[in-house]
């Protein structure tokens, strides 16, 4: 059975709470880290928010998310780098190590151009992720979601971005979700660690059938994912960072979120 010493939370994992009072609750629950979502912390600033995560001595693991780069419209592209570099600066003020990043893709761009597009718009931020010292980590997207969300579908596409622009200040972002179905996976994992891209793991479950593309992920031990044959995988890369249970879920989302975060830990426990 795991102990909860790697266990983080995504915030929007339990949406319906107010960053202050997920921080306290999480803390209180025995969660050790947090990976703060820009709607958490927007409205009231991230200097603010550090403080708050602070003040529980929660671990700030990343912050999500940049990206969507792809759009037909270059001056919109433009402004989407813009964002892109103001929050490296704001998980360099969270004191987030990483940004996970959803690369973008529009249903206007063909696919080919929109992978082009990605490259520059990571070059582009690339410098200034150096300069702050945050790393970027590419999250492969399931391929359900080429046409809205994101080109880079698979871990082998995203470390071959990462070979292509060569920083060590990118990697990528294993979300288990995303690629448990990819016959690669286990070579993949391990070409990550040994080129020491591996940045962050995230967990939940994949429900048959989903009800939703993105707000039914299931919890660990309720769908088909082998969890424990990834865990295996990343732990042998060398992976020594928190693990992060990351659900949007309104089924879950409807509980009361008290009765949510102790399911949470009970499945951490029992099936990571
Ligand atoms: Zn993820």
């Amino acid at each position: 059975m795991e102990n909860l010493d790697r266990l983080a939370l995504h915030s929007i994992t339990t949406k319906p709470w107010d960053l202050e009072i997920a921080v306290r609750m999480y803390r209180e629950a025995g969660v050790r880290g947090i990976s703060i979502w820009r709607e958490a912390y927007e409205h009231r600033g991230a200097e603010k928010a550090k403080k708050l995560v602070q003040s529980v001595g929660l671990h700030v693991v990343s912050l999500v998310r940049g990206g969507f780069f792809v759009h037909p419209e270059p001056d919109e592209r433009r402004l989407r780098i813009e964002k892109n570099i103001e929050l490296i600066r704001e998980a360099s003020v969270l004191g987030a190590p990483h940004i996970v990043l959803v690369c973008g893709a529009h249903r206007n761009v063909h696919i080919d151009e929109a992978r082009q597009q990605v490259e520059e718009g990571i070059a582009s931020i690339v410098p200034y992720a150096e300069k702050e010292g945050v790393r970027l980590a590419i999250e492969p997207l399931h391929p359900m979601y080429a046409g809205d969300r994101s080109v880079i579908n698979t871990l082998s596409e995203a470390l071959d971005l990462c070979d292509v622009l060569r920083s060590t200040y990118l990697g990528v972002a294993v979300d288990v979700y995303h690629v448990w179905w990819d016959p690669a996976l286990m070579g993949q994992i391990a070409r990550a660690g040994a080129s020491s891209r591996l940045f962050a793991f995230h967990v939940c479950d994949w429900k048959t059938p989903l009800d939703d593309m993105l707000e039914d992920r299931g919890l660990m031990g309720e769908g088909c994912i082998d969890i424990p044959r990834i865990r295996a995988a990343i732990d042998r890369a060398g992976f020594k960072g928190m693990i992060e249970v990351e659900i949007f879920s309104r089924r879950y989302w409807a509980l009361d979120q008290n009765v949510w975060l102790s399911k949470i830990i009970e499945a951490y426990r029992t099936y990571v």
